[in-house]
């Protein structure tokens, strides 16, 4: 018996898709910027390598997306219009806005007249009440559209919507394909597989704001790592557990016992800061010094982790053989407590050069590391904040589960 593992695009032959008409849910929910063009368009370079391979295979592609969060009606500060020609240029292709409704003759037709090769880009799937409700006849009116489906938005991989769960379960149903994009892909092999099956040392790096929004992953991955390094307010609330004075830093007061416990539980696996960098604000004209941990209290805002613990964090990362990074070191966005942050990034660089295989999750840590200039130097970089978090953590993602799978020793069908 093989391993049973998602199919992908690169499973289906390319005979298949020669004038195949193929629905792929993308994740095109990029900020828009106050003159109501792309503020980023990292998300549409992300769905290149899928658009490429469908468009040199012949396919004719219809995208489907969700931009932020209408209410399941029309309401034009969302719609898709200003994507369209940024995705154009970017795939060097006309990509037309479909304003038609699924299920409409309108949309039909002009699906229906796509010539091979061609890509169009339905407007926002959300202007429609059966998207997060995943309603069956949204679904059927969708998969009517096309034969097959590729699911590659990772970013809302975590959401059965219809667009994610009913279309590939209903195209599924009715003879045709549905398997994971090449971005979906890359996230599964990294976030799922990599780090299943570590080269050790593994060392997580965790901070950022809560521990309460990471309790799971938390869990999940300390019987799996070496070492656990925490920073961030995370780790006040690991400070205020040893009984230390935390003076005005955030901490999460109803969060202090499961820490304690978790605590005890980890050993010296789980290493803290020692010493901090506190303000009497938190912000880019802040006060600043560098204490140890002990030594923190009255006024004092814990913003970083100091220069003993940025010494002894990047030790233990430079060390690492497998590195999965989520959460900031301190508050990176105020000049005076960036470093802890910007070293973990140049480390996690070093680390990956010196052959290691680095992952960063998290919107704020991804920002991070490009402040310090180093995106391109790790091995993966996440593109979903909730949809990589739950698959951190072990929880099977409802946009990934919708899909085919595929046995890989043997080759049999997918199920
Ligand atoms: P990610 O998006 O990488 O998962 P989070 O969203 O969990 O990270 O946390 C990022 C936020 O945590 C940042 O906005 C940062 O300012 C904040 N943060 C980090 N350390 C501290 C601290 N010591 N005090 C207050 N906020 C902090
Ligand atoms: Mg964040």
């Amino acid at each position: 018996m093989g391993n049973r593992r998602t199919a992908t695009l690169s499973d289906l032959d390319s005979g298949l898709l020669r004038g195949a008409r193929v629905l792929v849910r993308v994740d095109f929910n990029v900020p828009l910027s106050s003159d109501g063009e792309v503020g980023d368009d990292t998300r549409l370079r992300a769905a290149l390598p899928t658009l490429r391979d469908l468009r040199d295979a012949g396919a004719r592609t219809i995208l489907v997306s969700h931009l932020g969060r209408p209410k399941g009606s029309v309401d034009p500060s969302y719609s898709l219009g200003p994507v369209a020609p940024a995705l154009g240029r970017l795939l060097e292709v006309e990509v037309p806005l479909l304003t038609e409704r699924p299920g409409s003759p309108g949309l039909e037709k002009k699906i229906g007249s796509m010539g091979d090769g061609d890509v169009v880009l339905l407007e926002n799937i959300r202007f429609l009440p059966g998207e997060t409700a995943n309603e069956t006849e949204l679904a059927q009116d969708l998969a009517s559209l096309c034969d097959h489906f590729v699911g590659d938005a990772f970013g809302t991989a975590h959401r059965a919507h219809a667009s994610t769960d009913g279309v590939p379960r209903t195209v599924r149903k009715k003879g045709g394909r549905a398997v994971a994009g090449h971005l979906v892909e890359r996230e599964l092999r990294f976030l799922r597989e990599t780090l299943a099956r570590p080269e050790r040392p593994f060392v997580s790096v965790m901070g950022g704001a809560k521990i309460s929004g990471k309790i799971d992953l938390i869990e999940v991955i300390l019987p799996r790592v070496d070492r656990l390094l925490i920073g961030g307010a995370m780790a006040n609330t690991f400070f205020q557990a040893l009984g230390l004075d935390t003076g005005e830093s955030l901490v999460e007061p109803d969060r202090v016992e499961m820490a304690r416990e978790l605590l005890e539980r980890a050993g010296d696996k789980l290493m803290l800061p020692v010493d901090c960098v506190v303000g009497d604000t938190i912000s880019d004209d802040a006060q600043v010094r560098s204490v140890d941990r002990t030594d923190v209290g009255g006024k004092d805002r814990i913003g970083d982790i100091g220069p003993r613990s940025r010494e002894l964090f990047s030790r233990e990362i430079r060390g690492a053989r497998t590195l999965l990074w989520n959460g900031p070191m301190g508050v990176f966005e105020a000049t005076p407590f960036a470093e802890g942050t910007l070293q973990v990034a140049r480390d996690m660089a070093e680390a990956t050069d010196g052959g290691a295989v680095t992952v960063v999750g998290g919107g704020d840590s991804a920002a991070a590391a490009e402040l310090a200039g180093v995106a391109d130097r790790l091995s993966h970089i996440s593109t979903g904040g909730g949809a990589s978090l739950d698959l951190l953590a072990g929880k099977t993602l409802p946009g990934v589960e919708a899909l085919e799978t595929i046995e890989d020793a043997g080759g049999g069908e997918g199920s």
